[in-house]
């Protein structure tokens, strides 16, 4: 398969198949697994049921057990939504396979997503001053009876010990996507909104998810969460959860949930009560297909970096999260970039009257305090070429030990030569891709963030995600992929072909 992925022009077709593949392959050997302990118990076959048919061979097997504790469908089978979410819990005999709820059957709670009162100081704002205050911030504003922006953090109308919180953090002022996008998103419409990295979108969805939850009824036992967050990959679901922990009131809880970790502690979190997930879909659509959490009481739905999602392949698992959620919850996108294919999703995703902000160009633009140079050469040169590179800025460098190098690659297993070749080279390099345990990860992150390391080499799984890192004025900023060595000369390294 990996032969395949390498080779293959069309990588992201690959990437999909490859992805759904692994997909298929993990639930059916959890299926298998739970098939053969049922069968250790009953002493019954279902090999053959299951492989002719999936959910059926379940169904009529004795794994409906399961599903009579802990089933959502049957309580919405009754007509009951509220009944058949409250009991949609965490029994040790799992349901397998939940299905969507058929919403267009289901009586909907109502729920309150318009918390927005326009502070006088922003009523009183002419339009003139709005537009001129748009201009200089480089907001484009889509939709219609979108809201005047706030230009201080008084003005955005939140609880006074959420906006002590804020203003505990020492930020000067709201970013420009704060500004314009706090209003939009605490007055409970579908919103889109465009900004760079680093611009603050995640407080910008982040605190509107907060006033929101604290306006719903309490979550009660068995309630999956009413904030939910999809990002693509867990680096990003932590910075989101670090990120909004600093601002959690009233005993509120935040959780992450992403592959590749251990499921036992996400499911204790999930059974102790979260009002925000944070999650990639791929582990999200386990647990709620598994009856271990549920989405029935999400009213607030954020997508951020929907952009990379779909690059990476999640479109499908996004569809089907969706699925699960009421459809007249309060959905946000929030991305860096706005590509076609995100214009597309986000017109299935999103109400018709959606209203969008970008702050500066829609499209990835290299930053103006950036020199980049390229150099070209075969697939042959390249390791020589960067070897020499990177010799001639460590022969440059005054002091080593601040030399931060991130070096991109388009293969795990490029990733993995290329750090075996430096490090053999005497470089101290680490290596960051998809394949890679959470704990050497997070301690290549560690390790490079403090120095012991100096270079980083990833795929594009840490193109984003990482933050920012100040040392002594130099600013690694990831999304772009720079480096900063001296305060005006910054390199610019991408270890790949470019077709
Ligand atoms: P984005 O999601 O747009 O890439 P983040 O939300 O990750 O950006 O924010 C980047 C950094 O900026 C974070 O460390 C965050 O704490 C900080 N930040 C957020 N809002 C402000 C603000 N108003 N002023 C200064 N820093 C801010
Ligand atoms: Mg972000």
């Amino acid at each position: 398969m990996f032969n395949l992925f390498n080779k293959q022009s069309n990588r992201r077709a690959i990437h999909n198949i490859f992805s759904n593949n692994l997909l298929i392959q993990q639930r059916n050997l959890s299926f298998t697994f739970k098939l053969q302990q049922e069968n250790k118990k009953t002493k019954m076959s279902y090999d053959s049921t299951y492989q002719n048919n999936n959910r059926g061979g379940y169904e009529r097997g004795g794994y409906s057990r399961g599903g009579d504790r802990g089933g959502y469908n049957r309580g919405n089978d009754r007509g009951g939504y509220n009944r058949g979410g409250n009991r949609g819990g965490f029994g040790r005999s799992q349901p397998i396979n939940v299905t969507p709820p058929v919403w267009s059957e289901v009586t909907l709670e109502p729920f309150t997503k318009d918390f927005y009162n326009e502070s006088p100081s922003v009523a009183s704002r002419s339009n003139e001053d709005v537009a001129a205050f748009r201009k200089e911030n480089e907001m484009v504003i889509k939709g219609d009876n979108v809201c005047k922006p706030i230009t201080s953090f008084d003005e955005a109308g939140l609880p006074e010990n959420l906006l002590q919180k804020v203003k505990s953090q020492g930020y000067d002022a709201p970013t420009g996507i704060q500004c314009q996008g706090w209003p939009m998103a605490l007055s409970g419409r579908d919103m889109i909104g465009i900004a760079k990295t680093g611009s603050g979108k995640t407080v910008s969805f982040g605190l509107p998810a907060i006033v929101h939850i604290l306006a719903q009824p309490k979550l009660k036992r068995g309630d999956g969460p009413i904030a939910l967050v999809l990002a693509p990959t867990r680096e990003l679901a932590n910075q989101i959860e670090g990120e909004i922990r600093k601002f959690l009131i009233n005993g509120l809880n935040v959780t992450t949930l992403y592959g590749g970790a251990p499921k036992g502690k996400q499911i204790r979190d999930l059974q102790n009560g979260c009002e925000i997930v944070v999650a990639t879909p791929g582990r999200l659509l386990d647990f709620v297909k598994s009856g271990v959490t549920n989405l029935n009481r999400v009213t607030y739905l954020v997508l951020d970096e929907a952009d990379r999602m779909l690059d990476m392949g999640f479109e499908d698992q996004l569809r089907e999260i969706l699925s699960f959620i009421r459809p007249d919850k309060q959905t946000l996108m929030w991305s860096a970039t706005w590509p076609k294919e995100v214009r597309a999703l986000a017109s299935d995703f999103m109400a018709s009257d959606a209203i969008q902000v970008n702050v500066g160009s829609e499209g990835l633009q290299a930053s103006k305090t950036i020199t980049q140079k390229f150099e070209f050469c075969s697939r042959f040169e390249k390791k020589d070429v960067l070897i020499k590179h990177m010799e001639t800025i460590f022969d440059g460098a005054e002091d080593q030990k601040d030399l931060k190098i991130i070096i991109f690659t388009s293969t795990k297993s490029m990733c993995d030569d290329l750090t075996s070749d430096l490090r053999y080279k005497g470089f101290g390099a680490g290596c960051l891709h998809g394949d890679k345990s959470q704990s050497e990860r997070d301690w290549v992150l560690r390790s490079f963030k403090q120095g012991t390391l100096n270079v980083l080499i990833a795929t594009d799984v840490a193109a984003r995600g990482l933050g920012m890192y100040k040392k002594k004025n130099e600013w690694i900023k990831k999304k772009e992929r720079i480096m900063k060595l001296h305060d005006d000369v910054f390199v610019f390294l991408k270890f790949s072909v470019i077709d």
